[in-house]
């Protein structure tokens, strides 16, 4: 056995390393969350490889987010493994297709997608269907599960039927606007994601001589998290692997929390019955947290009904005792964020790395108190899954620019250029002070920093390669990474671990979200989604919710029915935390999004710009705010207003705003 072979094995436990060392072949790695499922299939990919079964280059493993992809990348490189391919399917996708296009197709590759609720609105003007934005956003969801289920539109009406789907609106005007949003789409030569996995498919099920070239390239498919594939997902995977079995998949069938969206624990479940030949291991050992969290984690999860069987595997903890997980009742919201806000300052200043902290939600627009709390604290963070890197309006601005400069012949050092190009767009010698404007310089140097890592890696990068390369990056929301505390919404946050995690907003109504109420399927996928947030953290967890909404206001929230019986009667910490502001209005200074000016008002004010703001209202951020509006007014069931003096956007506000409206 060689040096290498044996640091490689030396790391994992006999049933870890019997996946490791299976022959090439289908491997099936059933387990629960923190057993060591990710770690054991990179180990796999560099076992085969220095072993010599298969080069790096042959390999691709696929995950479901980019952060994930990112992370296998990075333990992929420490194990002496750079070739191997880790990406998402839509990203694996987006690169074969990229390169088949121009053969088959004979054509420019087609764009991809910018503005698709626009299009789903014209689809659904065209036929008269509503055009809400709340109801385009379950429109194009919609179109998406349809798509990612493999249902074409005729269908559509019995899929739904069959499967007890309530559709938006009548399902017919689906079927009508999911036609009409084709055709558009089409007509203008654009791909949204789901077209990038059916056109991949397609290529490799019509063109035998290039799914043949595919299939001498690739040899060694991996799947993390395999039990939340689509059967479109499932599709394009047949595709890379024709007649060929050489397929490690790793899941945990209680951690499915895409089936809204498609995804089935089935082909995980079901894997020895496709591939009856396959090894089968199941790791219970977990690895990631202390016993108390594994333990919580254990409670909240045989609470769930229907589990099928190969997904009643019990963790046993391997670490150390640490802290208790703690539970926090706070009077208001704001209170909460307040104070998780001070833990994590707590947390910092005892050593704790800004990177090891997450706070995780049910819906994306929690995060914006806990934005709030924690610039007012002085805590950088970094938001995932809200805004997306590539889309904020600063790195548009930058990518058009430095797109603009790339057709001259681009003199000096790429991140020099780029450095230089980007000053003029707010890239400053010192950073701002100001949390937007901060922000916004953060963003921009993290290009430079991209640039950086280019020259470094690829001799004589220019910056059309570069403007290339953020391209690629921008189709597949691959963003660079920033060093913060991490806001993420439960389902961003799968794969992933933290030293300290606080699950907020823990009330009936929010977790579980409300429309779950009544389906049964629904509420069990809401269970298996903090199954999942509590196995996040190895070590601290906290759990907390608040009462009322805003400060003042009726405490007649209850605290999630998941944890009843799971937060002890005597602990300490069940008792109802006071909040400091109960009663008087919150006058919470704020800054502009947009310049990074201050917000004046004494109205809680969410979001928005200042009267001083420089540039003309934004119909882009507009819109956004638009849809930030409607969402939070629906998910939360508040009013929410938008607030205007001279025609310039001020704020958004949750309340009336008497001293500012006038
Ligand atoms: P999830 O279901 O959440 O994706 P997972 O099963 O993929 O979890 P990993 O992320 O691979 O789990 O591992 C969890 C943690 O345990 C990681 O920090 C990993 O390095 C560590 N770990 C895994 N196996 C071992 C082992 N045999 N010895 C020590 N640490 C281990
Ligand atoms: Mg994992």
């Amino acid at each position: 056995v060689g040096e290498a072979e044996k640091n490689l094995l030396e790391g994992l436990d006999p049933e870890q390393r019997a996946a490791v060392q299976a022959p090439r072949g289908p491997v099936c790695v059933l387990a629960g969350a923190g057993t060591g499922k990710t770690r054991t299939i990179t180990h796999r990919i560099a076992y085969l490889v220095h072993t010599g079964h298969v080069a790096a280059g042959q390999v691709l493993a696929v995950t479901f987010t980019n952060r994930a992809a990112g992370e296998m990348r990075t333990r992929l490189r420490a194990l002496g493994i750079t070739a191997a391919q880790a990406r998402t399917f839509h990203s694996a996708a987006l690169r074969q297709l990229r390169y088949f296009w121009p053969r088959v197709v004979g054509d420019a590759p087609w764009e991809l997608i910018d503005g698709k609720i626009r299009l789903v609105g014209q689809a659904a003007h065209r036929v008269g269907a509503p055009t809400e934005v709340e109801v385009l956003r379950d429109l194009a969801a919609e179109i998406e599960w349809s798509k990612s289920s493999l249902i074409a539109p005729d269908d559509y009406p019995e899929a739904v039927r069959r499967r007890n789907r309530q559709p938006p609106v009548q399902a017919q005007q689906v079927v009508a606007v999911y036609q009409g949003y084709e055709k558009l789409k089409n007509q203008h030569k654009l791909l949204d994601f789901e077209d990038l996995l059916l056109h991949t498919a397609a290529v490799l099920e019509d063109h035998p001589q290039v799914a043949e070239e595919f299939r001498e390239r690739y040899r060694c498919f991996v799947v993390d998290e395999y039990q939340d594939v689509t059967p479109l997902q499932q599709r394009v995977l047949s595709g890379w692997l024709g007649a060929r079995d050489d397929l490690t998949v790793v899941g945990d069938a209680n951690q499915t929390i895409y089936s809204f969206a498609g995804a089935s624990p089935r082909p995980l479940l079901e894997f020895t019955r496709r591939f009856p030949e396959a090894a089968v291991v199941r790791l219970e050992r977990d690895y990631r947290s202390t016993p108390q969290v594994v333990s919580l984690a254990n409670q909240v999860i045989s609470a769930a009904r229907d589990r099928p069987a190969g997904s009643r595997l019990k963790l046993i903890g391997q670490r150390p005792a640490g802290p208790p997980p703690r539970f926090a009742e706070y009077d208001d919201e704001p209170a909460e964020a307040a104070a998780v806000a001070q833990r994590i300052k707590d947390l910092v200043d005892a050593g704790t790395s800004l990177s090891e902290i997450a706070v995780l939600y049910r819906v994306n627009a929690q995060s914006e108190l806990y934005e709030q709390a924690l610039t007012e604290i002085g805590i950088p963070y970094l938001v995932r899954g809200g805004e997306r890197f590539f889309e904020r309006q600063e790195i548009r601005q930058a990518v058009m620019a430095l797109r603009g400069a790339s057709a001259d012949p681009p003199s000096g050092e790429l991140p020099d250029v780029v450095r230089a190009l980007l000053h003029r767009l707010g890239l400053t010698e010192e950073p701002p002070t100001g949390g937007s404007a901060r922000e916004r310089w953060e963003s921009l140097l993290a290009l430079v920093e991209l640039a950086e890592e280019l020259a470094a890696t690829v001799e004589g990068a220019d910056l059309s390669r570069f403007v290339g390369e953020l391209e690629m990056r921008a189709a597949a929301q691959h963003p660079p990474t920033v060093e913060g505390v991490t806001l993420a919404s439960l389902h961003a946050s799968k794969g992933l671990e933290w030293d300290a995690v606080f699950l907020i907003g823990l009330v009936d109504g929010t977790m579980p979200i409300q429309f779950a109420d009544g389906d049964d399927a629904a509420i069990e996928e809401e269970r298996r989604l903090l199954y999942v947030g509590v196995t996040r953290a190895r070590e601290h967890l906290w759990m907390s919710w608040a009462l009322s909404r805003s400060p003042g206001g009726r405490r007649h929230r209850r605290r999630s029915r998941f944890l009843y019986g799971l937060v002890p009667d005597d602990h300490p910490a069940a008792r109802v935390a006071r909040s400091q502001s109960h009663g008087k209005p919150s006058a919470t200074k704020l800054t502009c999004r947009i310049c990074g000016g201050a917000l004046v008002g004494t109205v809680p004010v969410k979001l928005g710009r200042c009267k001083d703001c420089p540039s003309d209202i934004d119909q882009d951020l507009l819109g956004r705010l638009r849809d930030w509006r409607s969402t939070r007014a629906k998910e939360l069931k508040v009013p929410a207003y938008v607030v205007f003096t001279d025609a310039t956007l001020v704020a958004i506000a949750e309340q009336r705003p008497t001293d500012t409206a006038g």
